[in-house]
């Protein structure tokens, strides 16, 4: 491959050479959303740094299957099965079918992540798509002993598994500090571990989404999916899992041992999370209440905005950031990314007005192999955005006449920027009025010319001051008539 990735492995704590089980093939799995509600910003924080990662393996040779689940069941509210499933609370309050619900919100995903410029995951798996793929799971791990059944509901037995398997293996936790911290059993439990959690769980009659199981009528727990789906389509032993953080204490610690209990190996060589973006501090989220929707980020109307962003200034605000530092959402970071992806664009715009020099002042290779070296470093975006900030700035140089560059390094300065504004990055040029702009005034000052020749000066005049007054200044020289904004 063209590229020596290091990765920041989760597992082992330190960056690691990017070696794939079966080069050039890659497969990557990322837990998708809950589809019970609008995805706000945090969530497409996540999936945007795992689109870049997409992209950069992509840009670097590797035939990659991404996959991205959507959980559209068994989702409860707390965290170690308790409480109501949200989907059918949600359906409620909405007088809607559960999957009325699953299909309303997974189109606003799709719109949202379409809106970011992501690509789409190679397969978009459901949890309601694959319940006998996860009952059938649950049942080699009941086979391999490592889970049990308490009247229709299924748990996997932590204790058991620890002696032969490291439970806290992803985050180095203490398992005596863990047990110590959860709650004790109370007598209504049925599970025979603090940290027991459910593969399955049985259905009350008035439960919503519910399946036939060896065990009654059910259906399936939080983590049971994500084992189950990357199994089928990526193999029991993948390259890449990753997820946002706050998923590797509970849901990804379960999903290993999932895996690992039923095929007695560790799922993924490499764990990635990416990290928050939190509002003043905190971790934005659909149960604090501070989540932006992104349509509220659009279009301003929210009371913690003072205007709109666009999808792109948004996107760029995002990769100024490494996926694996915290992000704080701000007005002033995302004045500032406005003005900093603008300016990006508008060197981009200027590129194909360059004019060729037979010498060079510029060199453009090296920029190359900084963005490569910087990508290459666990995708770190912000290192990036200053090299491509330094082309910029030949750009401009260029343009005005201080800096000449060759035909071959012209050449190399436009694929550059494709490749990593673009292709790796996702961005794009969101000014698409500009293409109709420029036809429509085209025509129009073909028809000033037109009066002018006719010596209709009274329309002629009409046009320049009509068009002034909307902010479009005109220009007469020997060459013809130019615009631009004023
Ligand atoms: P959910 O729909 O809550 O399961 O979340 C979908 C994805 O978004 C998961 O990978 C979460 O880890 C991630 N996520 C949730 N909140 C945030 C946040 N504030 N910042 C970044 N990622 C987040
Ligand atoms: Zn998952």
């Amino acid at each position: 491959m063209k590229q020596n990735i290091q990765l920041y492995n989760t597992i082992s704590r330190k960056k690691e050479l990017f070696e794939p089980l079966n080069a050039p093939n890659v497969g990557m799995y990322v837990c998708g959303p809950t589809v019970y509600s609008d995805v706000h910003l945090g969530n497409c924080r996540t999936f945007i740094s795992f689109d870049l990662i997409f992209r950069y393996l992509k840009y670097s040779g590797y035939k990659v299957r991404y996959v991205r689940n959507i959980t559209d069941a068994g989702h409860l509210e707390g965290d170690r099965d308790e409480g109501d499933d949200k989907f059918a609370k949600r359906a409620k309050l909405e007088q809607l079918e559960p999957m009325e619900i699953v299909q309303k919100y997974t189109l606003g995903f799709h719109d949202v992540l379409r809106m970011f410029n992501t690509l789409p995951p190679s397969i978009e798996p459901t949890a309601t798509g694959h319940i006998i793929e996860q009952i059938e799971m649950v049942k080699v791990i009941m086979e391999n002993g490592y889970a049990y059944e308490v009247d229709g509901t299924i748990y996997f037995d932590v204790d058991k598994y620890s002696k032969k398997y490291n439970y806290t293996i992803l985050t180095n936790r203490n398992l005596e500090d863990m047990l110590a911290n959860t709650r004790e059993l109370g007598g209504q439990d049925d599970k025979k571990g603090r940290l027991d959690f459910a593969l399955w769980i049985k259905a009350k009659p008035e439960t919503l989404m519910q399946w036939q199981s060896p065990w009654g009528m059910g259906f399936p727990g939080w983590h049971i999916e994500c084992s189950a789906m990357s199994a089928k389509y990526l193999g029991q032993e993948f390259d890449i899992h990753g997820g946002g953080m706050d998923l590797a204490a509970t849901h990804h610690t379960n999903e290993i041992a999932q895996s690992e209990a039923c095929s007695q190996h560790q799922p993924a060589k490499y764990w990635m999370h990416t990290n928050m973006l939190t509002v003043n501090g905190t971790r934005m989220s659909k149960s604090a209440g501070n989540g932006f929707l992104p349509g509220e980020l659009f279009t301003g109307n929210h009371p913690l905005l003072r205007k709109g962003y666009s999808p792109m200034t948004v996107k760029f605000f995002m990769l100024q950031a490494h996926y694996r530092s915290t992000l704080d959402f701000s007005n002033d970071a995302l004045d500032a990314s406005e003005k900093g992806f603008r300016r990006l664009m508008n060197s981009v715009s200027l590129l194909p007005k360059l004019s060729v020099s037979e010498q060079s002042d510029v060199e453009i290779d090296p920029l190359r192999v900084n963005c490569e070296n910087a990508m290459n470093d666990d995708f770190n975006s912000p290192v990036v955005i200053a090299e491509l900030f330094e082309a910029s700035r030949i750009i401009n140089t260029v343009y005005d006449g201080t800096l000449k560059i060759s035909a071959t390094e012209l050449d190399k300065l436009k694929t550059l920027m494709n490749d990593f504004v673009f292709e790796v990055f996702g961005l794009k040029d969101e000014d698409t009025s500009n293409t109709e702009l420029n036809e429509v005034l085209d025509m129009v000052i073909d028809l000033r010319k037109e009066a002018k020749e006719n010596k209709d000066y009274a329309t002629s005049d009409k046009i320049r001051v009509g068009l002034q007054n909307i902010g479009i200044q005109l220009k007469d020289s020997k060459e013809g008539t130019t615009w631009s904004k004023s």
